[in-house]
């Protein structure tokens, strides 16, 4: 059986594959596409598309012998919102679950409005479980947690700076036009309403009692936001996308 990775999934490939574009897998026993892929080290939600002799097929097809499949990449915008071959139960919205190796990205897609769920210390299996449940998307640069069967949308982040991986996402998933800065908390992923300042004033150090006028308010952990340096900081990230 010939497999050709195309595109960035040639360096995900494990060595001594790594880099090299077709591969060559003996057959010894009954194994789906998706599992013969995985074995070259590519997980199942860096694939965008699988065809054999250019006719789309599904995860579950059994490899055989002769054939000869081509293996693409996620291609941006990726559209979870609608059924593919690949990923027949679409998502019901752009949520996200997010590992503890990309942490600070939690906190800057929160800050541009994304519901993002994120604990410090949760196990992969039960990270998994999360998205599974609530139809999340799990970004990490875990490729052992992204092949596990169970997980239907995930993604491999390879960007190392947290505004960079940002980016990445947005521009993977296509999400320019829906980022809502100041519409929900970074800590904790609850959602921001307006306040009204006499409200938050004890909250407040002095000179940011002097300065601002505008505030919002966590609805669950009731954290204070303004546009002070926070904003700045968020809209100088946003700038770059
Ligand atoms: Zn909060």
């Amino acid at each position: 059986m010939i497999i050709n990775f195309w595109g960035n999934l040639k360096g995900l490939l494990r060595p001594p594959f790594r880099g090299e574009k077709r591969v060559e897998y003996e057959l010894s026993r009954k194994a789906s596409v998706k599992d013969i892929v995985e074995s070259f080290g590519v997980p199942h939600t860096e694939v965008g598309r699988l065809t054999i002799a250019g006719r789309d097929i599904s995860f579950s097809s059994p490899g055989s012998h002769d054939d000869r499949v081509d293996v693409y990449p996620l291609c941006p915008p990726v559209d979870v919102l609608t059924p593919t071959l690949l990923r027949p139960e679409p998502l019901a919205a752009i949520t996200f679950a997010v590992d503890v190796n990309v942490g600070k990205l939690a906190s800057l897609l929160r800050m541009a409005g994304f519901d993002t769920f994120y604990r410090n210390y949760i196990s992969d299996p039960e990270l998994v479980m999360v998205a599974v449940q609530e139809g999340r998307i799990v970004l990490s640069r875990d490729t052992d947690l992204l092949k596990r069967k169970e997980l239907v949308y995930g993604y491999l982040v390879r960007e190392i700076y947290p505004e960079k991986q940002l980016a990445e996402v947005v521009h993977l998933f296509g999400l320019k036009d829906q980022l809502q800065p100041l519409s929900r908390c970074m800590r904790c992923n609850g959602l921001l309403q307006p306040v009204d300042k006499e409200q938050v004033l004890d909250q407040l150090e002095p000179l940011t009692r002097k300065y601002y006028h505008v505030f919002h308010q966590c609805s669950e952990c009731k954290h204070i936001y303004w546009p002070g340096s926070h904003l700045d900081r968020m809209l100088k990230v946003l700038d770059t996308l």
